[in-house]
């Protein structure tokens, strides 16, 4: 007799209200971090008193490599791992060899670089294929500023270093513009990373979460990041990598290179939009700017069977209708008390 057919709902249908497929995952691994962004982890509010999630309430690894498995049956090709500083979660290496093993994923981690230089080797050892590496500046006075817990730049830079011995390439770097704060690090970024092999990505300052006091003011859009360089050294647009891609890419015109603008706020893509992201604590975000999660942690700790939990997340993607940045306005709320999740807990 012949195998049944795969009964993941899913694999029946994958589009949500909008008709956008479910094909991308971003996994949180811990709500914890070493920095304090000024743009994700301020101070003020992520002090030494703040909250952060005991160990049982984290998933385990063995429970992320399940709904990981179960969501690559319902379509997801691409999983991010991220939080918080994800090489600050225990042996993070373990849970990157199970999930490389997946079949037909491609598997990627967006870091701070700070565990870098120590971490690189046994990461690529584990499986990982590519890595994003964020970095807000290349002057130590502006990077400081912006991590606010007086991380040097050298040592970022040699982790990307060591990063690239152990293999990894082209590495991704993502630089989060605000205006008025690290807007004069632009050019020298662009000057530092032009020829260098590694893909420079300026990514728009966004409103996330209820703590960083976002304004609209404070966003240098993607146009004029582009227009800047421009003017410096002569660049052209080229095709996206894949459908959906988040970044518009360009190249220098003299073939040093390219760079990416991520204009989430001046030019939305939520049409495209094809992101699911899991919690450090089971919960799953239809949006980066979702108020509400849906548990699946306790599903997993009831015993309930793969296809019960393919069947609640294919009901939770295919009611999906989150379109935020679309609709979002200068006087979108970010005050202490709105109700949208922090980016380190949900993953960004
Ligand atoms: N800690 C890791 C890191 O910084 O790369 C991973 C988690 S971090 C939340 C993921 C990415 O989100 C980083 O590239 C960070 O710069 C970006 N990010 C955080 N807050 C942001 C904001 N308000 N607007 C735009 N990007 C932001
Ligand atoms: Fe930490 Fe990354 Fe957020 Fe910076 S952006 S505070 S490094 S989680
Ligand atoms: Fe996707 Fe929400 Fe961002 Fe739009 S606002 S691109 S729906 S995560």
């Amino acid at each position: 007799m012949d195998a049944p057919l795969s009964k993941s709902p899913l694999a029946v249908t994958s589009a949500d209200r909008l008709r956008r497929p479910l094909r991308d995952l971003r996994i949180s691994v811990t709500d914890r971090c070493n920095f304090r962004c000024i743009y994700c982890m301020p101070k003020e509010v992520f002090g030494p008193g703040y909250p952060f999630m005991r160990r049982a309430e984290l998933l385990s690894f063995e429970e992320i490599h399940r709904l990981a498995a179960i969501l690559a049956g319902q379509g997801v090709r691409k999983i991010r791992l991220t939080g918080g500083e994800p090489l600050l979660r225990e042996r993070v290496e373990l849970l990157v060899e199970q999930l490389a093993m997946l079949d037909g994923i491609d598997l990627t981690l967006t870091t701070n670089g700070s565990l870098l230089a120590k971490k690189a080797q046994a990461l690529h050892a584990a499986g990982l294929k590519r890595l994003t590496v964020s970095l807000d500046a290349i002057d130590d006075a502006t990077f400081r500023a912006m991590n606010a817990v007086d991380f040097f730049v050298k040592d970022v830079l040699n982790g990307i270093e060591a990063a690239s011995h152990a293999g990894f390439g082209p590495i991704k770097i993502n630089m989060v513009v605000k205006r008025g704060m690290n807007d004069h690090a632009i050019l020298p970024m662009a000057r530092h990373f032009r020829g260098s092999g590694h893909v420079l990505r300026f990514i728009e300052y966004m409103d996330v979460g209820a703590s960083n006091g976002w304004r609209m003011d404070e966003v240098v859009p993607a146009s004029e990041i582009i227009a800047m360089i421009n003017e410096e050294f002569a660049l052209e647009p080229i095709a996206e990598n894949y459908a959906g891609e988040v970044a518009k890419r360009w190249r220098y015109q003299d073939g040093s290179g390219e760079i990416g603008v991520i204009a989430s706020v001046t030019q939305a893509f939520c049409a495209e939009c094809s992101r699911l992201r899991l919690s450090t604590d089971g919960k799953l975000f239809t949006c980066l700017f979702a108020t509400q999660g849906h548990d699946l942690r306790q599903l997993l700790r009831d015993g309930a069977s793969d296809d019960v939990i393919a069947t609640r997340i294919a009901g939770i993607w295919q009611a999906r209708e989150d379109r935020y940045s679309e609709i979002r306005t200068a006087a979108t709320p970010s005050a202490p008390g709105s109700k949208k999740i922090e980016m380190s807990y949900i993953g960004g």
